[in-house]
């Protein structure tokens, strides 16, 4: 059907934009309630996990909810966690905190225990599901622009060049959703709320010997090399999971608080070199890499997630449980109670995030920072051949998708006439320089002047560049970016 503006549309009861657990645990319990709805749900990812990752310890509470037999429809949860682990590291040596220590949100084993998965195995998963039940799934399409009926109300969304119109649409685009922060702006949803906090998560999938590999292992290292740094406020700490066959996801989740001397991709390969850590990679081989943000502000940052014509679900939204660093099930469970319509305060989400206090390391200050870093192309290595693994592309003929703003940070006095002039603000000088330390993909590259080189095609979507203010990522070509496989 044509429009007056001559594109294509095409009317469905709810449009879903992203495919991710908090988009697709929507879309199924949509039809689980009302087979004859008709229901779309649209990935930027080439396909539905392409452009996932995360740890992932995964709490199936959601799940049991959603498709109560998933044991019996062989859903990818292979990895019972069998052992916690919680290490505190220094340069050369590591403590292990007695599980007695262990705080209740990070514990991941017992009766009702969590499993280690691969969150774009189990999102494949969830959508052949979807699609069983008649869900359409549209992946390689990226949702760009909201539309808004005369009412005010939200009416749908444009992608791929065409309208999707609908009387409902759930936002569900993760972590610093493009659409969803152009909503709490429009709908004025974050009134009252205390800003978000986002960290930065880098990971990378490994294949081990088997005789190092330890199934059910998840380990947790706090301390080196976060802590320690001159002047580095960073909090975080890594991960390493051993599952499925001979599988080890190792990564590092680092703060992004303000402009720092942080490389969160130097650390994370740092990281890697712990004696106790590097034990288990030694004559292994490296399979992935990603990175990706992810939210962390808890119960008190979460917005009004309801809006005239639909609602933010997931990250997008803010739903991660901060105190337990998961936020898989959570996001599933916010898909659930929008299919549903069932109130929040009336839901164990609530309750889960009423209790979670994100905890917090303190940090101190050391002398120095740590010393240069230098890839081995074994353990560790540089951020060419890591953004290699990712399999990112984008396709040249099109606009750029990132927009420098870090003049906007400018005084105005300086602002206009520098470019022209050639004498700089030199305000400019340290977003430029940071930008290339903390962008995981070498996206951005510092040139000693004033604004970086974009190399755009690199981009991981992982989306610290608009988090930080200096620039502002808006949706490429549908089907362009990374391609993760099992991440
Ligand atoms: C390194 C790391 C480790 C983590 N570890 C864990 C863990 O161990 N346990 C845990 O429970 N949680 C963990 N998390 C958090 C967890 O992954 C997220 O909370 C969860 O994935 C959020 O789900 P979501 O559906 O809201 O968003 P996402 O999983 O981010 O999915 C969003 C989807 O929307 C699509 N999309 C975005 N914008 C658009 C658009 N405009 N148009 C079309 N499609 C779009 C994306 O392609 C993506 O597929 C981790 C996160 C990271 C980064």
């Amino acid at each position: 059907m044509n429009d007056m503006n001559h594109r294509e549309t095409m009317k469905f009861d709810v449009v879903i934009v992203g495919g991710g657990p908090a988009g697709l645990s929507a879309a199924i319990r949509l039809k689980q309630l009302d087979p004859d709805r008709h229901v779309c749900l649209l990935d930027k990812g080439a396909e539905i996990g392409a452009h996932i990752l995360s740890g992932a310890l995964f709490d199936p509470r959601a799940l049991d909810e959603l498709i109560p037999d998933w044991q019996a429809r062989n859903a990818p949860l292979e990895t019972p966690v069998r052992e916690d682990r919680l290490l505190f590291l220094t340069a050369q040596r590591a403590w292990r905190i007695p599980n007695f220590f262990l705080p209740t949100p990070l514990r991941n084993t017992g009766n009702k225990g969590n499993y280690i998965v691969s969150l774009g195995t189990l999102c494949r998963w969830l959508a052949l599901e979807a699609e069983t039940l008649g869900v359409e799934i549209y992946p390689g399409f990226a949702a760009t622009d909201i539309l808004y009926g005369t009412d005010e109300k939200v009416a749908g969304v444009i992608a791929g060049g065409m309208e999707l119109h609908a009387p409902y649409t759930l936002f569900a685009e993760g972590c610093r959703g493009h659409l969803g922060k152009q909503l709490e702006v429009r709908f004025n949803l974050r009134q009252g709320v205390t800003p978000q906090v986002y960290r930065l998560g880098l990971k990378e999938l490994w294949e081990i010997p088997p005789d190092l590999h330890q199934r059910g292992l998840a380990l947790h290292m706090i301390g080196w090399p976060l802590i320690g740094l001159r002047g580095a406020r960073a909090h975080g700490g890594g991960f390493l999971y051993h599952y499925g066959d001979n599988l080890v996801s190792i990564g590092l989740v680092a703060g992004l608080a303000g402009p720092n001397e942080l490389s969160p991709f130097e650390e994370f390969q740092r990281l890697k070199t712990h004696p106790e850590i590097r034990c288990f990679l030694e004559g292994g081989r490296r399979i992935a890499y990603g990175a990706r943000t992810l939210v962390a502000g808890g119960l008190s940052a979460l917005p009004s997630v309801n809006f005239p014509g639909g609602a933010l679900i997931g990250d997008d939204a803010g739903f991660l449980n901060p105190a337990r660093l998961k936020g898989i099930h959570t996001a599933m469970k916010s898909g659930l109670l929008a299919a549903e319509q069932t109130p929040f305060r009336e839901s164990w989400l609530y309750e889960e995030l009423r209790g979670a206090r994100p905890w917090h390391l303190p940090l101190w200050k050391s002398n120095g920072r740590s010393d240069p870093f230098k890839p081995d192309h074994r353990l560790t290595f540089d951020k060419p051949s890591s953004v290699f693994l990712s399999n990112t592309h984008h396709e040249e003929n099109q606009p750029c998708h990132l927009r420098l703003t870090i003049h906007d940070r400018c005084p105005s006095e300086n602002n206009g006439t520098t470019r022209q002039t050639g004498t700089y603000c030199s305000k400019f000088i340290q977003p430029a320089r940071t930008m290339q330390d903390y962008c995981p993909a070498g996206v951005y590259e510092y040139n000693h002047a004033p604004l970086p080189l974009v190399n755009a095609q690199n981009c991981l979507h992982c989306k610290a560049c608009d988090i930080q203010g200096n620039a502002e990522w808006s949706p490429p070509q549908g089907g362009n970016g990374p391609i993760y496989n099992g991440m």
